[in-house]
C-alpha cells in the first residue's frame, strides 16, 4: 500500500490552499490530493456564470497550483477513512495510508425536504459542480420564470444576475423582512433589499414558500402562504449550506450540532493527525465564543493557511479569538459590506455598543467625474472604545475599507487608536485627508462616549 506523508481531501479552496501551503513549506513530504473531479468553479464566481461572465469556463477553477508546488493529485473521490490504522479507500477500491489527514471535503446546498415537492425536476440548487452548473445555465436560457427561494448573498446575487439576462421574469422569496438579515443591519439590508428590487427582480420579502407544485413530476408553480401562485418553470432552492462530514462521521470523528467537524484552532480533530478546514470544520463567534456556522471561502483559505504552515509542528501561532463573518457583495452597482457586529447580533449575544455613521465621497474633490457616495457605520465596545463591527456601503472600495475594519476588529483597535491612524490619501483614489471614513465615524463614536 502507497503511504504519503499527508493526504488532503478535497479540492476546493480550502484543500487547494491547504495543500500549496503544506507543500510549499514542506517540499520533501509527499501530498496527495484526493478529488472528486478535476474541473471546479470558483464558487464566488458562481452566479456571474448566468450573466456577467456568461460561461462557465471563465470561472474554472481547480487544483492546477497544488500539482505545480509539486502535490499529487487523485480524481477519485474518497468513500471512508479508517482513523485507527491511519488508512483513505477511494472509490475505484484502492487504499492508501497516511501521517496525516486533511478533511477539506466542503459543504454542499441544504435541500428544502419540508417543502412539499423539493423533489419534483427543475428544483435546483447552486451546488459548487462545473458539470451541474454547466447544464443548469444551459437549460435556463430558454426558460421564461424562474423563481429563487432565499434572500441571502447567493440567492440575492444569482436573481440579479438571471434578471440582468433580459430573458426571464425573476422573483426572489423570503422569509425575513429583508434579504441579506443574517449578515447586515437593518438598515443595511433594506437598502440591499431595494437595490435587489432596482434590477427588476420580483422580491417577495416576508413570504413563506408553502409548495413548489408541478405536472408529470416538473415543476411548473411555486405557491405562497400570501395565497399567491408564481409560474416557475425553474426553482433554485438557495437556503443554505450544511457541512459535507458523511466520510468523517462513519470514521467517528466529532462533529458540532450543524455536522461541522469540531476542531480547534489549529484546525486539529478529535482525531490523531487528522485536521479539517474550510466549511466541512466547524466555527466559534469571535465574541460570543460559541458556536456558530461561518461558511466563507476568505475563512477557509485562512483556516487552510494555518494548517498548511503548521503541518508538520507549530510555525503560524493562532492566539484563536474566534472566527469573524467578513461580507461583500454589490448588487446593481452598489458595494455593500460587513464585518463583526451590528445591530442583529449585537441583541442576540447581548453586546453593549456605540455606533456612529458618517457619509462622505470617495474621491476629493466631490466634483470628480467618477465619485460615489460612501457610507459607513462603526460599532465599538461602549467600554474601551475596541472596534467590533462596520458596516460600508457606496462604491467599489467598500470591499477593501471593510477589510480594514476586519483588520481592526481583530488586532482590537480602539476609535482612539483610529483617531490617529495614519492613511494615504489621493484625489483620484480616496476620499480626503479631512475625512476619511473610518476616522470620523470612530470620532462620532468617541463623541457619544463623552
Ligand atoms: C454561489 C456562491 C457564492 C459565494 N460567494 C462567496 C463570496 O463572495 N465570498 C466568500 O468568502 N465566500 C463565498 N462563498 C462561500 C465559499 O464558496 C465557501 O465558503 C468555499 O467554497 C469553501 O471552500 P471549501 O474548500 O471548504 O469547500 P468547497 O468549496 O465545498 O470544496 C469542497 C471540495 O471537496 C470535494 N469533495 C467532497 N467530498 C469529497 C470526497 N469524498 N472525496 C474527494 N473530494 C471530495 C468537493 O468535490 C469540493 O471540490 C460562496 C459560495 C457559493 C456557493
Amino acid at each position: 500500500m502507497k503511504t504519503y506523508d499527508v493526504i488532503i481531501l478535497g479540492s476546493g479552496p480550502a484543500g487547494i490552499i491547504a495543500g500549496v501551503t503544506a507543500k510549499k513549506q514542506n517540499p520533501d513530504k509527499s501530498i496527495l490530493m484526493i478529488a472528486k473531479d478535476e474541473k471546479g468553479l470558483v464558487p464566488c464566481g458562481i452566479p456571474y456564470v448566468f450573466h456577467r461572465l456568461d460561461d462557465v469556463s471563465k470561472n474554472a477553477m481547480g487544483p492546477k497550483p497544488f500539482v505545480a508546488a509539486g502535490g499529487e493529485l487523485m480524481i477519485d473521490p474518497a468513500v471512508s477513512v479508517n482513523v485507527e490504522n491511519k488508512r483513505v479507500k477511494v472509490e475505484s477500491g484502492t487504499e492508501y495510508a497516511y501521517e496525516k489527514l486533511v478533511f477539506a471535503t466542503g459543504s454542499t446546498p441544504t435541500v428544502p425536504t419540508f417543502i412539499k415537492g423539493h423533489e419534483l425536476d427543475g428544483v435546483k440548487y447552486i451546488k459548487k459542480d462545473y458539470h451541474y452548473i454547466e447544464t443548469m445555465k444551459n437549460d435556463s436560457d430558454s426558460l421564461k420564470n424562474i423563481v429563487i427561494v432565499g434572500g441571502g448573498f447567493i440567492g440575492a446575487e444569482v436573481a440579479e444576475q438571471f434578471q440582468l439576462t433580459g430573458k426571464h421574469n425573476v422573483s426572489l422569496i423570503e422569509l425575513e423582512e429583508n434579504c441579506f438579515s443574517k449578515a447586515f443591519s437593518p438598515e443595511l439590508a433594506a437598502i440591499a433589499t431595494e437595490e435587489v428590487r432596482n434590477t427588476g427582480v420580483n422580491v417577495l420579502t416576508g413570504t413563506k414558500v408553502t409548495e413548489f407544485a408541478g405536472d408529470n413530476g416538473r415543476v411548473n408553480s411555486v405557491k405562497l402562504d400570501s395565497g399567491e401562485t408564481l409560474d416557475a418553470e425553474m426553482v433554485i432552492a438557495a437556503i443554505g449550506y450544511k457541512p459535507n462530514t458523511q466520510i468523517a462521521v462513519d470514521a467517528g470523528l466529532e462533529v458540532n450540532s450543524i455536522g461541522a467537524l469540531k476542531v480547534d484552532q489549529y484546525g486539529r480533530t478529535s482525531a490523531d493527525g487528522v485536521c479539517a478546514v474550510g466549511d466541512c470544520a466547524g466555527t466559534v463567534g469571535f465574541l460570543t465564543g460559541t458556536e456558530d456556522n461561518i461558511m466563507l471561502a476568505s475563512t477557509a483559505t485562512a483556516e487552510a493557511r494555518v494548517c498548511g504552515y503548521n503541518m508538520f509542528g507549530i510555525r503560524v501561532k493562532r492566539c484563536f479569538s474566534g472566527t469573524l463573518g467578513v461580507f461583500s457583495t454589490a448588487i446593481n452597482g452598489l458595494s455593500m459590506a460587513a464585518a463583526g457586529l451590528n445591530e442583529n447580533t449585537a441583541k442576540i449575544a447581548n453586546v453593549h455598543y456605540l455606533s456612529a455613521e458618517f457619509s462622505d465621497v470617495d474621491r476629493h474633490p466631490g466634483t470628480l467625474d467618477d465619485t460615489s457616495k460612501m457610507s459607513i457605520k462603526l460599532y465599538a465596545s461602549e467600554s474601551d472604545g475596541s472596534i467590533l463591527g462596520g458596516e460600508v456601503w457606496g462604491g467599489p472600495s467598500a470591499g477593501e475599507i471593510v477589510n480594514i475594519i476586519a483588520m481592526a476588529i481583530q488586532k482590537k483597535v480602539t476609535v482612539w487608536d483610529l483617531v490617529a491612524y495614519q492613511v494615504g490619501t489621493h484625489p483620484l483614489l480616496t476620499t480626503a485627508p479631512t475625512k476619511p471614513l473610518i476616522v470620523k465615524a470612530a470620532e462620532g463614536i468617541i463623541a457619544k462616549m463623552r
